[in-house]
């Protein structure tokens, strides 16, 4: 069996199957990622995740996982990026979306008193027919003047 010489590897990506983003926790072939430590000329020294068994049998120009660490890590960061950036817009969305309930709400709200006060009013008046109960009028009127100022400020 005759390896072919890493001389000129580098920067030659994985040529696995499927792009990994990120870390990879496994190879496509079920095997454990292993971290190892770059032998080859061209990049001395640095780490890269391998499959395991290609690792084990010293396999080469195979389609096992291969991915240099650094790269690997920036990836993570990059991909972290861009799920914060959603997140945010999803944050800002949700905002707006409470607000304009929020706002429907008031509006009910506000409908639902002017009709009870106007009920009142009616009520009140039908029953100051009756002489003794004139009093009820100033009550209710001094009711709505308080509820309209309280509007007025709020
Ligand atoms: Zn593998």
């Amino acid at each position: 069996m005759s390896n072919m010489s890493m001389s000129s590897s580098g920067s030659t990506g994985p040529r696995g199957r499927g792009r990994i983003v990120g870390v990879p926790k496994r190879c496509w072939c079920g095997e454990e990622i292993v971290a190892l430590n770059s032998k080859s000329d061209s990049n001395p020294c640095r780490r890269y995740y391998r499959c395991g068994v290609a690792a084990k049998l010293r396999l080469r120009n195979d389609e096992h996982t291969f991915k240099w660490v650094d790269e690997a890590l920036l990836n993570e960061i990059d991909a972290l990026k861009e799920k914060n950036v959603e997140l945010e817009k999803e944050v800002t969305k949700l905002k707006t979306e409470s607000l304009e309930i929020e706002k429907i709400v008031c509006e009910k709200v506000e409908m639902m008193i002017e009709k009870e006060i106007f009920e009142k009013v009616e009520d009140a008046l039908s029953e100051a027919k009756g002489s003794t109960k004139k009093m009820m009028i100033v009550v209710v009127i001094g009711c709505m003047i308080m509820i309209g100022i309280i509007k007025l400020v709020g």
